[in-house]
Parts: structure tokens; sequence; C-alpha cells
């Protein structure tokens, strides 16, 4: 079961993921009109590298959330192409107030 990006990262992207995910399965996209990343189950291998990175714990495993698994399925083939995004400073505050940093 691959790692997925779920609903917290919507108009955040901080994109600290993509930097250090060794086989770039991490891709930039949007999602219903905001900002968002996409982790592609074809080429994720489960290391978990990303996880910790990810300021405002939007990164979880497959299992936990079915239904983010299926959008980073559905979105990642047309994501893959994206130019990798700068990142965002992981001290950023998070745009949405619904979002705390878990470290
Ligand atoms: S779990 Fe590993 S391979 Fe999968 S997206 Fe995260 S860093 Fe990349």
């Amino acid at each position: 079961m691959p790692h997925v990006i779920t609903e917290k990262c919507l108009g955040e992207r901080y994109g600290a993921c993509i930097q250090v995910c060794p086989t770039e399965a991490i891709h930039p996209t949007s999602y219903k009109g905001q900002e968002f990343m996409v982790i592609d189950p074809e080429t994720c291998i489960d290391c978990g590298v990303c996880l910790p990175e990810c300021p405002i714990g939007a990164i979880v495993i497959g299992d936990d959330s079915p239904q983010w698994t299926k959008i980073n399925a559905e979105l990642a083939p047309q994501a893959k192409n994206n130019p990798k995004p700068a990142p965002r400073p992981s001290n950023d505050p998070p745009r949405n107030p619904k979002n705390k940093f878990v470290k």
C-alpha cells in the first residue's frame, strides 16, 4: 500500500517531500482548484522518508485513507510530468486555519 497525500495539502503544498523522495514519486498538481500534490502508487516504494517531512502531517499510509488513495492514483498519471515547485519553508504558517504544525 503506497503512501498518499491527503486533504491537508490542499492549498498548502510545502513541497519538502518532493525533495527527499528517492523514486521521484511525488508530483505537484491541483485538485478542486487548489494547489495539491500526489504520490504515484506505481513508483512509491513505501520507504516512509517523505512522511516526517510534511510540517502539517498531510502524508499518510494508504491504508489509513482509502478515499485519498484513490484520488492520488487517479491524478498521478497526468501530474507526473509537472515541474517540481520550489519548496515553501517548513516554518511558513499553514494557509488553512484548520491545519496545524505537527512538529
Ligand atoms: S514513501 Fe518513499 S517512495 Fe513513497 S512517496 Fe514517500 S519518499 Fe517517495
